[in-house]
């Protein structure tokens, strides 16, 4: 039995129904045509702080004692989470350290700034910050509420399947993002549980997919982590991964990996068709049906799961400058 069920997700919904958006779930005209079945989007990048990771984040702090609330938090993050775990922690009172690598986009950070968390930026990669997390938890005794290798961090992330099969209940694939996988375990354990059918794929990008690696060589790898346009799906899942890479392996019926250029046209289809801004991350989905890479039979729910995208990025992106390289993404 995988280690977060459907009832974990159920009890994690009842507990942040106040604190996060229902966020709507929408037809998309243009990639219905182009796919030949129906393809509904699910608009969570409109989620507060901008990305599903309130969901996890919300019910990570509920679930926290009276002793932990005040001893505060800290954890790891390409952005998205330290953001979360930012508002989560000030609507509580709690204190937070954010810890990142100097990939994190300058954008980011302002934000986590802003709402009041302390951030730390060390070394070039999501393992050198989690060194710091752990220098902290053992010097200043904060609790650590990790990115996605959590189960409270998969059943919020979970909560998001429950709506998006309530939205469509006759969906026949789910597209999901894949990176540490406590979306898609989340997601996909919601998603089987209510409907054993419908098939779940993760999405990544092909620069730096740990889980996809890791999945294919059958335990946990570690995969030089790379620049990216989806820079919210960056970093590896941990050779001591616990709960997400058993998850992903026995709940995701595929996994797709798309080029910078797939990416960066997902974006752009986004804004131009569907009127939406979203980061690279959340645009993988749209991007795997534009490039062809996914086949359907029936109903498609794709989650966009982020809109933290730096403007300027985001401008050039949709203006077609062909110039735009990951490694400058921020
Ligand atoms: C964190 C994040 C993901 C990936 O979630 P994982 O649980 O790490 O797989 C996807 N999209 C966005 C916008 C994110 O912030």
């Amino acid at each position: 039995m995988p280690a977060v069920i459907l009832t974990d997700i159920r009890t994690a919904r009842e507990r942040i129904a106040n604190k996060i958006e229902r966020t709507p779930t929408v037809l998309s005209h243009s990639l219905s045509e182009c796919c030949g079945v129906s393809v509904h989007l699910k608009l969570e990048h409109r989620q507060t702080t901008g990305s599903f990771k309130l969901r996890g984040a919300s019910n990570a702090v509920a679930s926290l004692s009276a002793e932990q609330k005040a001893r505060g938090v800290v954890a790891a993050s390409t952005g998205n989470h330290g953001r979360a775990l930012a508002h989560a922690a000030k609507l509580e009172g709690m204190r937070a350290v954010i810890c990142m690598s100097r990939l994190v986009p300058g954008n980011k950070l302002d934000e986590i700034r802003r709402l009041g968390a302390e951030v730390r930026i060390v070394g070039d990669s999501q393992d050198d910050a989690q060194q710091e997390v752990d220098r902290l938890v053992a010097q200043e005794r904060l609790v650590m509420l990790p990115p996605f290798d959590h189960p409270d961090i998969i059943a919020g992330q979970g909560t998001l399947g429950l709506e998006m099969i309530e939205q469509v209940p006759d969906a026949a694939l789910v597209l999901v993002q894949l990176s540490g996988g406590g979306l898609a375990s989340g997601v996909a354990a919601a998603i089987k549980g209510v409907s054993p059918r419908t098939k779940v794929i993760g999405v990544s990008m092909a620069r730096g997919a740990a889980m996809k690696a890791s999945l294919d060589a059958g335990q946990p790898v570690l995969v030089e982590e790379l620049p990216t346009l989806a820079d919210s799906l960056g970093g590896g899942i941990g050779l001591d991964n616990r709960l997400t890479f058993a998850m992903c392996r026995d709940l995701l019926d595929d996994v797709v990996l798309l080029s910078e250029d797939e990416i960066a046209a997902g974006i752009r289809h986004a804004y131009a068709q569907e009127r939406e801004i979203v980061e690279g991350a959340g645009a993988v989905g749209i991007a795997a049906l534009l490039a062809g890479k996914i086949t359907a039979n029936g109903p498609v729910v794709v989650l966009l799961s982020g809109r933290n995208i730096d403007m300027e990025l985001h401008r050039k992106i949709v203006c077609g400058d062909t110039s735009i390289n990951a490694g400058r993404a921020g």
